[in-house]
Parts: C-alpha cells; sequence; structure tokens
C-alpha cells in the first residue's frame, strides 16, 4: 500500500461520481491523505468541485461520456457519491481492470434501483422487509393494494392493502414518493411518481406502511480488516427527505444484534471496500430492511460531530485499504438547514449566532442555487447526551437564514 504525490506521475488518484454535500467531504477525506481527487457532477461549481484538484461538468447517465472522461483522468478509483449512473460504463471499466469501481459495480448497480435491491435482500438472502410489489401501471397498483394475495413480506404480488408507499424505482430523498391512506389517494400518488422518478419510466414499487417505533442507519465498513458497525444513526424524516439525525440511538440489545446482522449480510452480498448506509425499521425487537445505498449516507453527516473518523474518512480509508475505527467520540445530532427561497448565489445570516449555540458547528455546502426544500447546510452538535445534542443543533439550523443576494 502506498500513496503518491497528487499532480505528479506517482499520484493516487480516485474520481469522485457526484459532488454535492456528502462528495465534498470525500473529496476532502481524500485530500488529506495526499491523494488526487477529480470530481464530476452534472452541473458546475458543485460543492464538491470547489474543493477538488480538477472538476468536470458532464451528464453522468451518458455511458460514452463518462467512458471518455474516465480514459482521460485514469483514476485508480472510481467512486459514485450519486445514483443516476451511467453503471454498464462502470461495469466495463471493472472488466477491462483499469479502475477499482466503489464499491463494486455490481453494488452501484443493484442500489440505483429499489427493484435490484429489494430483490436481492428479501428473496436472494431472506431478510425480512416490509411486503410489497412491483407495478408498470395504475391498474396494476390498483392490483398490488387491493387485489389477492398476503401481507406476510416479500414480494406478496398484490394484497398490500392501505396505508401504503408508492415510490418510483429509480428515485431517492422522497421524490415521487407518497403514503396512500385509501383508494382515494390512487391517481394522485401514481402521477406524483411519474413526474418524481429519475428517469423517464413508470416502473414503481409499493410498499406495506412499516409502523415503525423508529428507523436507523447502520453505517457499516468493509475495509481490509473485515466488516466494522458504527454506533447506530435515529433520524427522522419529512416527505421522504432527513430533516434530523443523532447518535448514538438507544436500541435494545436484540434489535441491535438483529440490525447488524442485517447489515453484515447485505453488505457482504454487495461486496468491495467502503462504507454502506444500511436503513432500517425497527418496531420492538423485530428489524426490517429498507434500502442501503453503497456510499455515505446523508444521516450520517452527524459522524462529523460524533466520532473520531467521520463516515467520509472511514470511506477514504476504506478504500485505500487503510485500517479503520469506528468508536464514537461523543454523542451527537445533526439539523439540516433549507434554502427556504428559490433563488442565486444566496447569502447566509445568523451563523454567528448559530455557532454561539454550545458544541455546534455548521457546514455551508456552497451551492450556486438554492431552492426552497433544497439541502443548502447542515449544523452538528455535540453533547453529553443525545437529547441535548438534538436540541442544540435544531436551535442554531434555525438561526440560520438563507436570503437572496
Ligand atoms: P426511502 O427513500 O425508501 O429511504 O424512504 C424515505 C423515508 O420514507 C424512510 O426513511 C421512511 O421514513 C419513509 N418510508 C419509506 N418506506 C416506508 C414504509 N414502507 N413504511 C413506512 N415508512 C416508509
Amino acid at each position: 500500500m502506498r500513496i503518491g504525490t497528487p499532480l505528479a506521475p506517482s499520484a493516487t488518484r480516485v474520481m469522485l461520481l457526484g459532488a454535492g454535500e456528502l462528495g465534498k467531504e470525500v473529496v476532502i477525506a481524500f485530500q488529506r491523505l495526499g491523494v488526487e481527487v477529480v470530481a464530476v457532477d452534472r452541473y458546475p461549481d458543485a460543492p464538491g468541485h470547489q474543493v477538488a484538484h480538477r472538476a468536470h461538468t458532464i451528464d453522468m447517465t451518458d455511458p460514452v461520456a463518462l467512458t471518455a472522461l474516465i480514459e482521460q483522468e485514469r483514476p485508480h478509483y472510481v467512486i459514485p457519491e450519486i445514483e443516476a449512473i451511467a453503471t454498464s460504463a462502470l461495469l466495463a471499466v471493472e472488466e477491462a481492470g483499469t479502475a477499482t469501481i466503489v464499491p463494486t459495480a455490481r453494488a452501484t448497480r443493484l442500489t440505483m434501483d429499489r427493484e435490484g435491491i429489494r430483490r436481492l435482500a428479501a428473496e436472494e438472502l431472506g431478510l425480512p422487509t416490509s411486503p410489497y410489489a412491483f407495478a408498470d401501471s395504475l391498474d396494476e397498483v390498483r392490483a398490488a393494494i387491493e387485489g389477492p394475495g398476503n401481507r406476510a413480506g416479500g414480494d406478496t404480488g398484490g394484497g398490500i392493502g392501505y396505508p401504503c408507499v408508492l415510490k418510483p424505482v429509480m428515485s431517492s430523498s422522497g421524490k415521487g414518493q407518497s403514503v396512500l391512506r385509501s383508494a382515494d389517494d390512487l391517481e394522485p400518488a401514481w402521477e406524483y411518481a411519474l413526474a418524481g422518478g429519475r428517469v423517464a419510466g413508470t416502473r414503481v414499487i409499493v410498499e406495506g406502511f412499516v409502523d415503525f417505533d423508529y428507523e436507523i442507519t447502520q453505517l457499516t465498513v468493509r475495509g481490509t480488516e473485515g466488516t466494522r458497525f458504527c454506533a447506530p444513526i435515529g433520524h427522522l424524516q419529512r416527505d421522504g427527505d432527513y430533516v434530523e439525525s443523532w447518535q448514538p440511538q438507544a436500541m435494545s440489545a436484540a434489535a441491535l444484534a438483529g440490525a447488524r446482522e442485517v447489515a453484515d449480510r447485505i453488505t457482504g452480498a454487495l461486496g468491495g471496500r467502503g462504507i454502506f448506509g444500511v436503513e432500517l425499521f425497527v418496531r420492538g425487537d423485530e428489524v426490517l430492511f429498507s434500502e442501503v445505498s453503497p456510499r455515505p449516507h446523508d444521516t450520517g453527516l452527524v459522524t462529523l460531530a460524533t466520532q473520531r473518523l467521520s463516515e467520509f474518512e472511514l470511506h477514504a480509508r476504506a478504500v485505500l485499504g487503510l485500517p479503520v475505527a469506528v468508536d464514537l467520540r461523543s454523542p451527537g445530532a445533526s439539523a439540516v438547514i433549507y434554502g427556504g427561497v428559490d433563488a442565486k448565489a444566496v447569502a447566509f445570516e445568523g451563523v454567528d449566532a448559530a455557532l454561539a449555540v454550545p458544541g455546534t458547528d455548521v457546514r455551508l455546502f456552497g451551492k450556486p442555487e438554492s431552492h426552497a426544500t433544497r439541502r443548502m447546510g447542515v449544523v452538528v452538535a455535540a453533547a453529553d447526551d443525545v437529547a441535548t445534542a438534538r436540541a442544540r443543533a435544531k436551535e442554531a439550523a434555525a438561526l440560520v437564514r438563507v436570503v437572496a443576494d
């Protein structure tokens, strides 16, 4: 294992596909280890572009453009940070052996659509999930919910009933996702899913609504020394998007053991090295698999305040084959700062007041354009207990105002 000098022939080069707020932190983690970093996104001046050695703006769903860029930059590691990527190009690069795809090209392909990962988890590995079915039309959605079938879990084919959740198979962060409480919600939910999918297409997943006690992200690191588990992260979602997270989430010993078993099995099946965010629903001692990101997870931003090595540093270390340590430094919490306004080149006021709240740190992502529901920054807070940390993070985030300049 050796690391070269950036911008010299000996450089160790990584290419980040996706340079948003999570990509930006991954870039910084690699920069600290003296790695040469190329950041790619679909729009100029993305957060990660601003801290990389080189920045490129391309359509990453275009396999020709993506392949050409990888050939031009010749990275040792290609690190997908988003889901909307031409995974066929990554499979070809991996097969040719010209770069390592993190964690693997197959993991990137399986997790880019909800069907691939759900079928792997529930049908191949037998992991517990909500009952679900896939549909390609409004009639099929109706049949999935109201038709014959059972609610035992797995692909029921039908009979999921109300309430249930409808999501485009190609979507994330709650886009196109809605909860259906009765037949009246069928049509609006279907229309919303059609509009919210990442790519043109109509395929959706219908999931039974899980009345969970809480949900967690089990960050799991696969490195050269095996698989390690971070302390569980609890989080709160609004409209399918994360608003608050905290670590550690209190859990029964049985639920924690269950969470780790599920995380171990799904990440083992995906393979490769790096960090994974395994999303789980917990009801009593029962743990249901929801989904997994083969990369840092947004709810894991809290680890900037809580762990000796953040999820981003853990990812960088695992990718490079360096030792990892998952110990918690302090309980902590994160709270999202939303744009609130639709404007370009906004300004942030109240950062001084936010940072006067004890134990807090503010990260502004530097996005060139704000939207009402766009994540523009985050507050992370540490405290002796999670409740205090959450209160501090929320108080500080509320003090930051995004204004059109
Ligand atoms: P996802 O994009 O699948 O991670 O969903 C975003 C959020 O929506 C989750 O973190 C949950 O809070 C909620 N959610 C998704 N699926 C379900 C479900 N089947 N039952 C209850 N809540 C769900």
